[in-house]
């Protein structure tokens, strides 16, 4: 199998390429490098500098390849970069998926993955979040991956393009090898964050409300680490090898952890004191995010392996040691 990886020097696109190659699988990758790392492909993969919004560029490189299937990965994901600036969002990640949805329907290629988010589901009304819960996005960020799968279903019903759209609770963690991870700027997550403060890059770290109706007044989402993203990837390919049916998943652990619990972890996994100071709530957080993941586990047989000690320990020796 022929596998076209858009995006994969980010950060969950470079840990599936990885993946891929251990499988021996036939991987080439595009991306335009205006947020990934070029370090982060491996040597033995091709990589073509190619930005989604050239269709020409793009249309010509896909009809000489005759790839099997796409996985796409490349995208802006900055929820509050997305508020203030809405159209580069829906520029860049409905425009961009567009011409490659285009070129793959003009060059026969028939499956696609397809990477969403849980912030679809906007303040969800059940927690954990079932594929079944409505989506109301509330910012644009969100908004984009959610008209881009609405996309997908409709080149599904005109031109046979089958998919599976991913929805990714909060990704995290990093190649236990060493080779990639995450390497964000500017970096607006918590563990990376987190982590920085640990290793003295940061004084402390500001935990973002602490008045939620949570056990600790702090917010809780399901971290998955993104070697498990990486694997459901895979699953996701091979079903829609065998199924040719489109589906949507959630990708989450199906456990919740507290800012206040990251942070512990974090002390104890790091043997570092990580100071905190309480702040306002940031805008738009929804108190709880958990995934009700057994649809995937049902369907694609995956089931999730890292715990969140180990999720802070790849994160952490990332963070001490970075290629790039
Ligand atoms: N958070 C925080 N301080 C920070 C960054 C994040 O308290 O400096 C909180 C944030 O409010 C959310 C959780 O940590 O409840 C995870 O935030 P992150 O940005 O990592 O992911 P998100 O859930 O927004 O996708």
């Amino acid at each position: 199998m022929n596998v076209l990886v858009t995006g994969g020097a980010g950060y969950i696109g470079s840990h599936f390429v990885k993946f891929l190659l251990k499988k021996n699988v036939n991987v080439s990758v595009i991306d335009n490098l205006g947020r990934g790392h070029a370090e982060a492909v491996p040597d033995a993969v091709e990589f073509n500098k190619i930005d989604l919004l050239d269709f020409n560029r793009l249309s010509g490189y896909l009809s000489h390849k005759r790839f099997d299937a796409v996985v796409h990965f490349a995208a802006f994901a900055y929820v509050g970069e997305s508020v203030e600036n809405p159209a580069l969002y829906y520029t860049n990640n409905v425009v961009g998926s567009l011409n490659l949805l285009k070129a793959a329907v003009k060059t026969g290629i028939k499956k696609i993955i397809f990477s969403s988010t849980c912030s679809v589901y906007g303040n969800p009304l059940e927690v954990p979040i079932s594929e079944d819960e409505p989506t109301k996005p509330i910012n644009p960020y969100a908004e984009s991956k959610l008209v881009i799968e609405k996309i997908l279903r409709d080149f599904e019903t005109a031109y046979g393009l089958k998919y599976v759209a991913l929805r990714y609770f909060n990704a995290a963690g990093a190649d236990p090898e060493g080779d990639t991870g995450e390497s964000h700027d500017p970096e607006p997550h918590l563990i990376p964050l987190v982590l920085q403060t640990a290793l003295g890059k940061r004084d402390k770290i500001y935990i973002f409300g602490d008045d939620y109706d949570t056990p600790d007044g702090t917010c809780i989402r399901d971290y998955i680490h993104v070697n498990d993203l990486a694997k459901a990837h895979y699953l996701a390919l091979n079903y829609l090898s065998e199924n040719k049916k489109s589906e949507i998943f959630n990708l989450g652990t199906g456990k919740g952890n507290s800012v206040k619990e990251i942070i512990d972890t974090a002390a104890k996994v790091t043997g570092k004191e990580i100071k905190s100071e309480i702040t306002g709530r940031r805008p738009g957080d929804p108190a709880v995010l958990v995934a009700d993941n057994s649809k995937a586990k049902k369907v694609l047989g995956w089931q999730p392996e890292f715990h969140l000690e180990d999720i802070i320990s790849t994160a952490y020796n990332w963070h001490r040691n970075p290629k790039f």
